[in-house]
């Protein structure tokens, strides 16, 4: 763990990041290269030995993308991190390290439908074998745990929104079982959740959302912890074991005391072989997002609780499903995990179901209809027909994302204006 003692404000700006040491340049430049020149055969040698650290090949690691790893690894509480091409890119690194075929893991039903997504049927086609337990209840995770189980998944804040994990005994079923929790932190960002703090071992985002904050490039990062032992069991051989595409490192006894083996795994076993590599320039504009990153979380937040009220308060509304509220079922769970506010994601339900709501996503005009969240800007969606489309009726409903739902990604305008857009666009319902 970190020992910088700044504040998060200062981090967010600062961490990871000097002035250019060849040009004095103070934003942090964008490298946009391929390869780097070795200095000599034997600092080649040594590179592709692991006996020394260095630039390689951009696939692997980029100067741009560093600053952006150190950032948010000190923003988490982590000891490293590995950014890569998206979120869903994340996800995949994050667990190739954990799974061998016929392997399980266990996730919440109350995720992201493009993980929903990605878990039934894309990791399916390695035997990755994911087993859903249903959102907070903690005796649906302890069931499900079995010699196969490799890794514990959930989100923070749940997307489409309103929900809120209860991170702690969530993790201390996956203290039991002997195997990794990892935290999806996109929705509330380190700002509003640390999981760390809660017994994450390992904390997963796209960083397409809030942490870039504009909407304008795609990717991902994993955070190591640094507190799991990957050595404890005989269950996760990529880390324990002398590893033959890797002169037969044992990452975990090399890198273990550092705290950083299992991201040194995720970067040049998962990342070097499936090559999801983030681009120099995404990595560019989500570092320059991230410095604004607190004061937006906390205007998104305001905001949202502001929208949350006035959709509350209007006959034409059925319910509002948004942990700020204070008659929501999340709301103790809020103060507890997200005490600085619960982001910007909300879902609501529109009387008149499925016609009301696609009539009110068509009739608003300083939202964006579109398939994101996080963006400065305010967004709306019909997920049952969009991101959630691929899934069965009671996947949806599991989701929290029925056929009436609307779902916003509050932004940081003046809310007076998002209000009176809401409004008018009610009225001619
Ligand atoms: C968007 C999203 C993802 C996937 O990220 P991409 O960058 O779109 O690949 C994963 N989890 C959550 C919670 C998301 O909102």
């Amino acid at each position: 763990m970190s020992d910088n003692k700044q504040g998060f404000n200062t981090k967010a700006i600062h961490s990871g990041a000097s002035p250019d040491p060849t040009t004095g340049a103070r934003a942090t430049p964008i490298y946009q290269t391929a390869s780097y020149v070795f200095e000599n055969t034997d600092h080649a040698a040594d590179l592709f030995a692991g006996k020394a650290f260095g630039n390689i090949y951009t696939r692997i690691m980029n100067p741009t993308q560093d600053v952006l790893e150190k950032r948010i690894a000190e923003l988490e509480g982590g000891t490293a991190s590995l950014a890569v091409a998206s979120g869903h890119a994340a996800q995949f690194i994050a667990l190739h390290p954990l799974m061998s075929p016929g392997n399980e893991f266990i996730a919440s039903d109350k995720l992201y439908g493009g993980s929903i997504n990605q878990f039934n049927h894309s990791f399916k086609k390695f035997d990755w074998n994911v087993r859903w337990a249903n959102g907070n209840d903690i005796d649906s995770y302890k069931k499900l745990v079995n010699e196969k189980t490799r890794a514990i998944f959930i989100e923070s804040i749940a997307n489409p929104g309103g929900i809120i994990t209860d991170i702690e005994p969530i993790a201390r079923v996956a203290e039991d079982a002997e195997v990794p929790l990892i935290v999806d932190n996109t929705m509330a960002t380190p700002f509003l959740c640390k999981p760390f703090n809660h017994g994450a071992n390992i904390i997963v985002h796209s960083l397409t959302k809030f942490l870039g904050g504009q909407g304008n490039s795609i990717g991902g990062i994993i955070v190591d912890g640094g507190n799991f032992d990957w050595s404890k069991n005989n269950k996760y051989p990529d880390l324990s074991e002398p590893h033959p595409s890797y002169h037969g490192y044992k990452f975990h006894e090399t890198f273990g005391e550092m705290g950083i083996s299992y991201a040194v795994v995720c970067r040049f076993l998962a990342l070097r072989d499936l090559g999801p590599a983030i681009s120099p320039f995404n990595a560019f504009l989500i570092l320059n997002g991230i410095e604004t990153v607190p004061l937006r979380m906390k205007k998104h937040s305001e905001n949202a609780l502001e929208v949350a009220k006035f959709l509350q308060g209007h006959s034409k509304i059925s319910w509002v499903n948004y942990a700020g509220l204070d008659d929501s079922e999340y709301k103790n769970l809020a103060k507890k995990y997200c005490p600085d506010g619960t982001g910007a994601v909300f879902t609501f339900g529109v009387k008149g179901g499925f016609d009301a709501g696609v009539k009110l996503v068509n009739e608003v005009s300083l939202f964006s209809h579109l398939a994101n969240i996080g963006d400065a800007k305010s967004l709306i969606i019909h997920p049952a027909s969009t991101t959630h489309s691929q899934l069965t009726d009671e996947q949806l409903i599991a989701a929290g994302a029925g056929k009436d739902v609307i779902r916003v990604s509050i932004g940081i305008e003046d809310s007076s204006d998002i209000i009176d857009d809401l409004n008018q666009a009610l009225e001619k319902i």
